[in-house]
């Protein structure tokens, strides 16, 4: 059976001219548990020690609802001030346009402040990748254009990107972008499905966006399935991976990878072990069948 090509020992986020690792680690979870600087650095020796070279993070990961905006990525900066040579190790991206308790943001004066606060937080005088984070639906797509091409100008960003945003939101600010957008993050996973067949995908290629998924394994469910159809692609999963000697998780972030968008999935394990053994997708092999039976069983439904 012929098998679809293998991913490439590096990808490159849009036309940026950025190479990254095709698969990310994501810090949503960095700052619970009460993680030290030591145990957050040791995460980020792991990620960088397996391979892994693009880090994600957010100004509101570490929101509990009340407090903690701004933890994850203080905490990522303490790690930098604390050993500035990680720095030029990785590709660094970040979110900003969610303001708590309003949702969202995305006004000049906003926005502006929000990366300028990242900035600081992040104890770094440049993010690599600055990505909205969720669509505005009250600023107007030339307004945030505007206010992200003058970051880049000024040097404060090197590449813009989206995330959660529906494929008319993505055109349109890309239409107002004098520097186009790179990478588009939305929520893909072997349960999460939709955007395979809605058109995102396709978008994605058109534009030569480079597209990260979130919640590659559903945010954890698909390690512990309790509903039918997530015990059918667990199944599969696990089938597939038994034939090529990893485990569930892995296979899940390989059958993205395998997708001919360049999907990099981001893991989100916060444990070290996990974050290197996931760099291990990246020797799997899939063949059509073995892809789309995935699929299929998280259809639900047989294809037409
Ligand atoms: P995920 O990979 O779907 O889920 C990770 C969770 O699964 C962790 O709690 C992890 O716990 C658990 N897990 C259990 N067994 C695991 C195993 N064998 N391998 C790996 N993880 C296992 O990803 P996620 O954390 O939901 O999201 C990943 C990243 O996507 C985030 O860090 C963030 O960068 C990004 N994200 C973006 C958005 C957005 O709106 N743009 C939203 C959500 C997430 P342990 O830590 O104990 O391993």
């Amino acid at each position: 059976m012929s098998q679809l090509p293998a991913p490439p020992a590096t990808r490159t986020m849009g036309a940026s001219g950025i190479q990254v690792s095709p698969i990310a680690w994501g810090m949503w979870r960095l700052a619970e548990d009460g993680r030290s600087t030591a145990e957050a650095a040791a995460l980020v020796h792991a990620a960088l020690d397996a391979g892994i070279t693009l880090l994600d993070t957010a100004d509101i990961y570490g929101f509990d609802g009340t407090s903690g905006f701004g933890d994850a990525e203080a905490l990522l900066g303490e790690v930098l001030a604390a050993e500035p040579a990680l720095r030029g190790r990785m590709v660094l991206a970040s979110k900003g346009g969610i303001m708590p308790p309003l949702p969202y943001d995305q006004s000049t004066a906003y926005l502006t402040a929000a990366l300028d606060a990242s900035l600081r937080r992040l104890q770094t005088d440049m993010i690599d990748l600055y990505q909205i984070h969720r669509p505005d639906i009250l600023a107007h797509p030339q307004e945030v254009a505007r206010v992200l091409d003058d970051a880049l100008s000024a040097g404060k960003i090197r590449a813009i990107g989206v995330s959660n945003f529906t494929q008319a939101q993505t055109a349109a600010l890309n239409h107002f972008l004098d520097h186009k957008l790179v990478t588009t993050q939305p929520e893909i996973s072997p349960l999460r499905i939709d955007c395979f067949e809605n058109g995102e995908l396709d978008q994605a290629m058109m534009l030569g966006l480079t597209p990260l998924a979130w919640s590659p394994l559903g945010g954890g469910r698909l390690v512990k399935p309790d509903s039918v159809r997530e015990t059918a692609v667990a199944a599969e999963l696990d089938r597939i991976a038994a034939e090529q000697g990893v485990c569930r998780s892995v296979a899940a972030y390989g059958w993205l990878m395998a997708h001919p968008a360049g999907i990099v999935p981001i893991i989100g394990s916060q444990q070290a072990a996990r974050i290197a053994e996931g760099a291990s997708a990246l020797g799997m092999r899939w063949t059509r069948q073995d892809w789309y039976a995935v699929l299929v069983a998280a259809r639900g439904v047989n294809l037409p």
